[in-house]
């Protein structure tokens, strides 16, 4: 396997072309929107956010420990000089690093936190959703109805305390490479859409499934699970409190902001975002930590199926992906890249196993079929 010379994809990658050692990402970066990453600056935001002002918080932040969302409380703290409420939904799999990093950052910071606890649906919703995965040979994503809760905890509790709006930290350097592909990615779609193409992907499901040529049995049961997956998705949306009335019922559910009286907005659509001084920042002035070389992604314990479903069908971890976005953009060297996506492609599998064994389900062979080359050469 022979990686591009400028970021880290591996020619493995489907539908991606190579010339002269250079991968397509890399020869069209110039021209996508995602790399251009023009930002509306300090002064639209503080004028956008002054329009607000007079409630007993400025805005709400959604915190899950991880960089990019402490950054945004932190920044806005700090810089902007606000008042925010800070918001922590526990996914039930959060990690113990960000557990922590949201509390010491609070206190550090002095700011109000409210922290939600997430429903018994959310693991029974897993559990089902790795009994499906075990039979179509392929993890599907299980984050969908955890946006959702997010969502509906935070709309809920800025509505409950008046807060006109919530800043995320989301970017579009985490999009995927079929959105980076299609080159519709935009911070908008990213906040808001993220959970639109659940059709599109179960019909992906069902044709995997149907195209395994698994026993007739094992598919039935695969279909089973795949139900029971979405019945504890609508259960989860009806605990959660999801205000989206009769929608609540839809399995495929989006909770969206309209209507609900709360501006959403993302910070790095005005602020440039550079994470690596980022986190330098959060490590020296609240105290923020994180497993070594593991500053992405670390706030839940089931990222790591997404990264070793991409490895898989890739060559590179989902992480490793945002990381070449990263090299293409001058945010990180191309050295440390592939040093940090060894790591990853090196842990992905374990990560995973400790899910299954937490979760009681029987891995029976879902993690042996060998990721796509998986292993990285060392340069
Ligand atoms: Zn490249």
């Amino acid at each position: 396997m022979q990686r591009c010379s400028i970021c880290i994809i591996p020619d493995t990658f489907p539908g991606v072309s190579f010339t002269d050692g250079v991968c397509g990402f890399c020869r069209t970066s110039g021209t996508t929107p995602q790399v251009k990453r023009t930002v509306l600056g300090e002064g639209a935001l503080r004028e956008l956010l002054a329009s607000g002002a007079g409630g007993s918080y400025d805005c709400a932040v959604p915190i899950s420990g991880g960089k990019d969302s402490s950054y945004v409380l932190y920044y806005v703290v700090r810089t902007l000089g606000l008042r925010p409420l800070a918001l922590f939904m526990d996914s039930g799999f959060t990690n113990d690093f960000a557990r922590r990093n949201v509390e010491r950052e609070c206190a550090a910071l002095g700011v109000a936190l409210v922290i939600g606890e997430p429903t018994v649906y959310r693991r029974l919703l897993v559990r089902e959703a790795l009994e499906t995965s075990k039979r179509l040979g392929r993890f599907v994503r299980m984050c969908g109805n955890c946006e959702n809760n997010i969502r509906s905890f935070v709309i809920n509790e800025c509505r409950k305390h008046g807060v006109p709006f919530i800043i995320w930290g989301s970017t579009d350097f985490e999009d995927s490479a079929a959105y980076f592909l299609s080159a519709k990615a935009t911070t908008h779609r990213r906040a808001f859409g993220r959970f639109g193409n659940v059709f599109r992907r179960a019909g992906k499901a069902a044709r995997t499934l149907a195209g395994r040529r698994r026993g007739v049995a094992d598919t039935i049961v695969g279909a089973a699970h795949g139900l029971r997956c979405l019945y504890y998705g609508v259960r989860d949306n009806v605990a959660s409190g999801a205000p989206e009335g009769a929608r609540t019922l839809n399995p495929f559910l989006e909770v969206s902001y309209e209507g609900k009286g709360v501006r959403s907005l993302s910070l790095f659509d005005y602020v440039e975002y550079d994470p690596y001084p980022m986190i330098e920042t959060l490590r020296r002035e609240v105290g923020w930590q994180s497993p070594a070389d593991k500053e992405s992604r670390m706030d839940c314990r089931i990222h790591c199926f997404g990264n070793f479903q991409h490895l898989r069908d890739t060559g590179i971890t989902r992480d490793g992906f945002t990381m070449a976005h990263l090299v293409r953009s001058g945010l990180l060297s191309r050295d440390e890249a592939l040093r940090r996506e060894e790591i990853l492609a090196r842990d992905a599998e374990g990560e995973c196993r400790e899910v299954f064994d937490e979760l009681g389900v029987e891995e029976a062979g879902a993690l042996a079929a060998k990721p796509r080359e998986a292993r990285v050469p060392r340069t």
